[in-house]
């Protein structure tokens, strides 16, 4: 390296540090121009700006608007949803959701990779992506948030969800069995409605046959064959009328049929 070249690096390294260090000063004596956080304190942060809008933070959860549809637990990729309740009956100690009973609803944030895949599915849009981003924990079992209190999963709520889950078991088979009651009930109701057709009286005249259904349209229709007008002849193959029954046997005999006439005398013939 020439001896100018060297001067010249020794004159930019002596810029740049003179620039760096005259931002700092000026954000020491005008802190309202800062645009970074320090960690951890966020009472410095920028009131209308502390993160961007689009942000996709720790997730809320609208528990009074959830229907517990299990939509967002089955789309996130990485399994870390988990949630458990019933929509059959309420049980103590349930979060009451729309038209379900919830127990737990957990969101493991050590597995989390913050893909949105889960809000965007909700019928309800009811879980979102917050603003926060601090989910720093002690320990990776911290690392689990409890929507439904937004606290760390404590063991507190492990016990009281194991708790629930018999008390869910419970309310279930009783909602099961009061269903079946239900439709055998109606069942027994249905079957008193429509007794069986009682058999026809002898000598009853039998039961006016419904009309029949209108031939559809384009169908043929076979013609009805006439009658024979009396004189005309029978066309061929057209049976014979049976002949006239004997008159029955009660009632008063017919009288015998008349004597031939004699013959009549010869005129004289002269
Ligand atoms: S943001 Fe993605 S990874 Fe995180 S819970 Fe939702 S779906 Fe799962
Ligand atoms: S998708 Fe929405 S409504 Fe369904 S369980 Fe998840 S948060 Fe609740």
């Amino acid at each position: 390296m020439s001896l100018g070249a060297y001067l010249n690096s020794i004159g930019t390294s002596a810029k740049t540090i003179v620039a760096g260090m005259a931002l700092t000063f000026r954000y020491l004596i005008r802190p309202s121009e800062i645009v970074t956080i320090q960690y951890g304190s966020k009472n410095n942060a920028p009131k209308e700006r502390y993160v961007p809008d689009r942000h996709r933070g720790i997730h809320i959860l609208e528990t009074e608007k959830c229907i517990h549809c299990h939509i967002c637990e089955k789309a996130c990729p990485v399994d870390c949803i988990t949630m458990d309740g019933t929509r059959d009956a309420p049980f103590d100690g349930a979060w009451k959701g729309d038209g379900c009973f919830i127990s737990s609803f957990t969101l493991d944030l050590n597995k989390c990779i913050f893909c949105n895949l889960c809000c965007e599915p909700c019928p309800k849009e009811c879980i979102h992506m917050g603003m926060e981003f601090d989910a720093a924990a002690y320990t990776r079992a911290h690392g689990v948030k409890n929507l439904l209190t937004d606290a760390p999963y404590s063991e507190a709520d492990r016990v009281r969800e194991a708790e629930a889950r018999q008390l869910i078991e419970a309310a279930e088979a009783e909602a099961k069995r009061r269903k079946d009651e239900a439709r055998k009930a109606a069942a027994a109701a249905k079957a008193q409605a429509t007794p069986a057709a009682a058999p026809a009286a002898p000598g009853a005249p039998a039961a006016p046959k419904p009309p029949g259904l209108p031939p559809p349209p384009g169908a043929v229709v076979p013609k009805p064959i006439a009658s024979p007008t009396p004189g005309m002849p029978k066309p061929p193959g057209a049976a014979m009328p049976p002949p006239p029954a004997p008159p029955a046997t009660a009632g008063p005999a017919m009288p015998p049929p008349p004597k031939p006439m004699p013959p009549m005398p010869k005129p004289p013939t002269n």
